[in-house]
């Protein structure tokens, strides 16, 4: 069935809310994550204390992780090499090739990676396609560029359409 490449096999409110231990456990080394609206408002430049946090406790539990957006460089490179975080920009999710890349560079498999983001058409649908865990998220603004806009009125049939039918999982 199509739609279950629309599918995510977790649905939680923010990054904050995922289970670090339990990915671990479930053999996950690599976390592939989307930045706008993912990590930190669409047009925000700066990261949070408490994602500095996050991203400490990644390490610390020993994951790698790479930011992989459709964003251009300027945006990307100024948000991740003061994090000193790996990033793909322009990765034209959701189409494979920026996933193999982000895959190559951290050397990982895809069973062994999650990806984590807050739209289904490109970061979920992406992620399905490669055969990687998917994350979904709620986005953290409603400030959003046009085609995201249209992605997201997608997601407004679809979403439901899947809670209703069981296809989601969401933890709360
Ligand atoms: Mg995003």
């Amino acid at each position: 069935m199509l739609l279950k490449y629309f599918a995510p096999d977790l649905y939680v409110k923010s990054i904050y809310d995922i289970d670090l231990q339990a990915l671990k456990k479930q053999g996950v080394t690599t976390i592939i994550t989307d930045l706008d609206n993912t990590l930190v408002e669409a047009d925000s430049p700066d990261y949070t204390p408490k994602l500095i946090k996050w991203l400490d406790d990644l390490q610390e539990l020993g994951f790698k992780v790479i930011i992989v957006s459709n964003n251009n460089k300027t945006r990307v490179a100024e948000f991740a090499e003061p994090l000193t975080v790996p990033y793909i920009h322009r990765a034209k999710k959701p189409t494979k090739a920026a996933f193999k890349k982000a895959l190559q560079i951290l050397k990982s498999s895809a069973s062994e990676t999650v990806v984590i983001g807050d739209q289904l058409l490109t970061d979920v649908f992406g992620g399905n396609r490669m055969g990687l865990y998917t994350i979904l998220v709620i986005p953290i603004s409603e400030k959003e560029g046009l085609g995201t806009k249209i992605n997201r009125s997608i997601e407004r049939i679809i979403l439901p359409w899947m809670k209703k039918r069981g296809l989601i999982t969401w933890e709360d």
